[in-house]
């Protein structure tokens, strides 16, 4: 199990115009919900790739633990183990 830290981005053009942290990740604003409605979490993997978790493939328990396991699907990644989402409770945009 890997704990990701939540990214400290305070707007949408903060986080997508910066490069990420690996192991962090955000939850998507009500402007990305309005384009992607199935997006659940945006998280960075270990080797700082940036993708979406949508709601048709994963499910993240209260406390921030992601179900199934987290696949980075960018070709060639290797990353790929069970995450937790720390302070994913306490979030917000
Ligand atoms: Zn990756």
């Amino acid at each position: 199990m890997i704990a990701f830290t939540r990214d400290g981005a305070t707007s949408d053009a903060e986080y997508w115009q910066n490069p990420r942290a690996p192991l962090t990740w955000r939850r998507p604003s009500a402007a990305n919900l309005e384009h992607f409605p199935e997006d659940i979490v945006y998280a960075t993997c270990s080797s700082g790739h940036t993708t979406r978790a949508v709601s048709s493939v994963h499910t993240i328990a209260a406390d921030g633990t992601m179900s199934p396991s987290y696949v980075c699907p960018v070709a060639g990644c290797v990353f790929h183990d069970f995450v937790r989402f720390e302070s994913w409770d306490i979030a917000e945009c």
